[in-house]
């Protein structure tokens, strides 16, 4: 398979590039990584990996010349490439249109007129909004409440229609929070564990009572990896680590692995439209795919907080 994989210089591509290129995803007998290399992605995500292992291409999906390039001679794209930080999306949304939804709308359209065979796109679990109690399955209405999320909402139905409309192979992921090694040091846990390692306070919204799912970044590749490989065309599939904390139960752990106490949290105001609680079902993978989430969320964190500690020379430019 020749896998097109646009965002792949981001955190969650460039690990899903890692593991093809060592093996831990075989089949893929060729990889090109487009990118914008916007704030957010870096070629340092991907320099470990051998000379002529995979192909980079640096530009915008919303190029509509270079994607039709491309498309020609690829027989699956994973969309990856968004503006993917909430905060950014309220103090500005229109990078979100433009990347998250005009962009991927020019992808799916190269796709169809070259026949991609295959066309993965990578949302968010946020599309549904927020949930008291329960959790969601695909089924679920989309509720976004962010610009960030209304974007990707928009992408989701853009796909749909591509599906219903000419019969396209396109498949939705819809994934928890992800944490993990390279994540920009905006995102809640590297911001904290780097502001730890750098003896500051970590800024709390609100009272720390917002609730996430975290999913480890290899565990959302391996779904991602059987959806590509196994998955149904015009199926949606959410993807979680079953591993629920309020924001304040996740700051303390954080806390008390640095040995540090409350005293070290700031609480700011709390973000306009923030959604209470995310919680979002992978039963349908599971049981379709045999998908479940490997790392323990304490392992996870622990191995993350190392890889930030003994990797300053990759975040600390990135904060300045
Ligand atoms: P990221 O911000 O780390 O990476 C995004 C990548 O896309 C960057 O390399 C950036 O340069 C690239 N990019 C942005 N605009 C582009 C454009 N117009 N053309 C080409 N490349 C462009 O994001 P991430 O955390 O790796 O997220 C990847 C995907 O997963 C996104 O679609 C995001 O919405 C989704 N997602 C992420 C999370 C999470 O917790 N990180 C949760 C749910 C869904």
């Amino acid at each position: 398979m020749r896998l097109l994989v646009t965002g792949g210089a981001g955190f969650i591509g460039s690990n899903f590039v890692r593991r093809i290129i060592d093996g831990t995803f075989p089949g893929i007998g060729h990889v090109t990584v487009l990118d914008k290399l916007t704030y957010a992605g870096t070629l340092k995500n991907l320099e470990m990996l051998p000379k002529n292992s995979f192909e980079f291409i640096k530009g915008d999906i919303s190029d509509s010349g270079l994607v039709d390039e491309l498309s020609k001679r690829h027989d699956a794209i994973i969309n990856f490439a968004a503006e993917s930080h909430v905060d950014r999306s309220i103090t500005g949304a229109r990078d979100f249109i433009e990347t998250n939804v005009l962009g991927v709308q020019n992808l799916l359209a190269a796709a169809l007129t070259n026949e991609v065979k295959t066309f993965v796109q990578i949302s968010t679990d946020e599309v549904y909004g927020t949930i008291s109690k329960g959790s969601w399955s695909e089924e679920f209405p989309l509720l976004p409440n962010s610009p960030y999320s209304a974007s990707k909402a928009s992408a989701d139905l853009i796909c749909r229609s591509y599906h219903r409309t000419f019969g396209m192979d396109v498949r939705v992921t819809r994934c928890s929070n992800n944490y993990g090694p390279y994540q920009f040091p905006e995102k809640v846990i590297p911001l904290f564990i780097t502001n730890l390692i750098e003896n500051k306070k970590v800024p709390l919204y609100g009272k720390g009572l917002n609730v996430r799912d975290w999913l480890h970044v290899d565990d959302h590749c391996q779904g991602i990896f059987a959806v590509l490989t196994a998955g149904k065309p015009g199926n949606i599939y959410n993807i979680g680590g079953g591993r629920e904390l309020t924001n304040r139960e996740l700051t303390n752990l954080i806390l008390e692995k640095f040995g540090r106490d409350e005293s070290s949290i700031e609480y700011v105001a709390d973000r306009l439209g923030h959604d209470l609680r995310y919680s979002v079902s992978h039963e349908k993978i599971t049981q379709e795919l045999g998908y479940q989430p490997k790392v323990r969320f304490e392992d996870g964190l622990e191995q993350t907080i190392e890889w930030y500690k003994n990797n300053e020379s990759w975040w600390r430019p990135l904060k300045k």
